[in-house]
């Protein structure tokens, strides 16, 4: 997908330009980032980036092809908020300077209008579908070569029953002990209704009522990472009156990056924010809190876990996920290598630099090996392809699954 370009001024940088004069280049971040790890490459670094957006910023460096290639490289995997000891809040700038930096060409821009109309996104899911079933498939070789990679990576599309829309209230199962409101997201009704279905399973049987409100949309996190500050924040406004509809309910986030946009949407959109940022909470952290009444059986197999960038190092959730599967009888959970490094997918990283996604999971692929693991765990629908794309590839016999999903397996009924 092609990005063309806008030139840089400081009118770019927006609220993020003081987060860069908190950077003291003590270069402490530089060894959690995967394109510096990578590369060697101290502008691929997010000491790096913080100069070079500062020096666009100032007007002291022409925002030439080759200096915005560096910063677009960067995954905003915000591995280097966790490790930065001055709380450089690197994903603001990066959002901020993209925002005045990329321009997307039709297709792109097509593509992510489409996320929030789900009428529209359903219809698209099932013309994708019956291509993928065509014997006129082979003719995508004639694709232009952005749209051949997104055709070729994307998952075989569910069929339309099992991407049916979520019931838009269950009720709790034996004493109720509150209520939750769910989010089914874009990509996840459309990809992985069967998490979102899992979901509200747990949450019934944990004793919760969950509300599923008519007049949410898309949370906007694909919006933001692709330099569409506007488009996100009207997502989030939006999404910020649907929940008011059930005000006593907490939001149980089952996607990572959604969670990580609601968990900013005060400090992206301001007080209307507020109440998405604070009513909502990982579905890990809320079961680990709430799902006393959840009884699991063994489970036989190897476990491991990865951390999605949105929830290790932008939501700082770093302990609900293995303390939530340390509730399954004997579970044998291996800690992986690296598990806290990005994988690659980051948004729609994996078809912008392929070259680099895929580098980004070699490792971490040799790493899930020597776990001798068969099931490998995830909690973000964009990381679940991606490994699941690399597993393929590398001829793994490991099952990729949302902790949902294992967890709803296992579930006594
Ligand atoms: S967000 Fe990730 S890829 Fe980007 S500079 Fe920080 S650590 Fe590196
Ligand atoms: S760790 Fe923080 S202060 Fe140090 S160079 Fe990185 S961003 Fe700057």
């Amino acid at each position: 997908m092609e990005v063309n370009r806008a030139p840089c001024t400081t009118r770019s940088f927006g609220h993020g330009f003081a987060e860069v004069d908190a950077c003291v280049h003590c270069g402490l971040c530089t060894q959690s980032c995967p394109t510096y790890l990578l590369t060697g490459r101290e502008s691929m670094s997010p000491r790096g980036r913080l100069w070079t957006m500062r020096a666009l910023g100032e007007g002291r460096l022409q925002a030439t092809e080759a200096v915005l290639a560096d910063l677009d490289a960067c995954l905003v995997c915000r591995a280097c908020e966790s490790a930065c000891p001055s709380s450089v809040r690197y994903g603001a700038v990066i959002a901020a300077v993209r925002a005045g930096t990329r321009r997307r060409s039709f297709v792109r821009r097509t593509l992510f209008a489409l996320l929030p109309r789900r009428g529209l996104l359903q219809t698209f899911a099932s013309c994708l579908r019956l291509w993928q079933r065509s014997p006129l498939r082979p003719l995508r070789a004639l694709l232009p070569p952005g749209l051949r990679r997104m055709e070729a990576a994307l998952p075989e599309v569910p069929s339309a029953a099992a991407r049916a829309a979520l019931p838009r209230f269950t009720a709790a199962r034996g004493e109720r002990l509150g209520a939750t409101a769910l989010l089914e997201g874009c990509v996840m009704s459309v990809l992985f209704q069967d998490v979102n279905r899992d979901t509200v399973t747990l949450l019934a049987a944990a004793g919760f009522d969950v509300h599923v409100p008519p007049a949410q949309t898309c949370c906007g996190a694909l919006h933001e990472h692709d330099g569409d500050l506007n488009g996100a924040h009207a997502l989030l406004q939006r999404n910020a009156i649907a929940f008011e509809s059930v005000p006593e309910a907490v939001l149980v986030m089952n996607s990572s990056g959604c969670g990580t946009a609601f968990r900013d949407a005060e400090r992206s959109i301001g007080a209307p924010g507020a109440t998405l940022t604070r009513r909502s909470v990982d579905v890990t952290r809320f079961l680990l809190e709430h799902g006393e009444r959840l009884a699991f059986r063994p489970h036989q197999g190897v476990v491991t876990l990865d951390a999605p960038c949105h929830l290790h190092h932008a939501q700082g959730e770093t302990t609900a996920p293995l303390a939530l599967l340390a509730r399954v009888p004997g579970l044998a959970l291996v800690p992986m290598k690296d598990a806290e490094l990005c994988c690659g997918s980051a948004g729609v990283y994996n078809l912008d630099h392929p070259e680099l996604a895929e580098a980004t999971l070699a490792g971490k692929l040799d790493h899930l090996a020597a776990t001798g693991a068969t099931t490998l765990l995830t909690g973000n629908p964009g990381c679940i392809l991606q490994w699941r794309a690399g597993v393929r590839a590398r001829g793994l016999a490991v099952e990729v699954l949302h902790p949902v999903t294992f967890l709803a397996r296992l579930l006594h009924t």
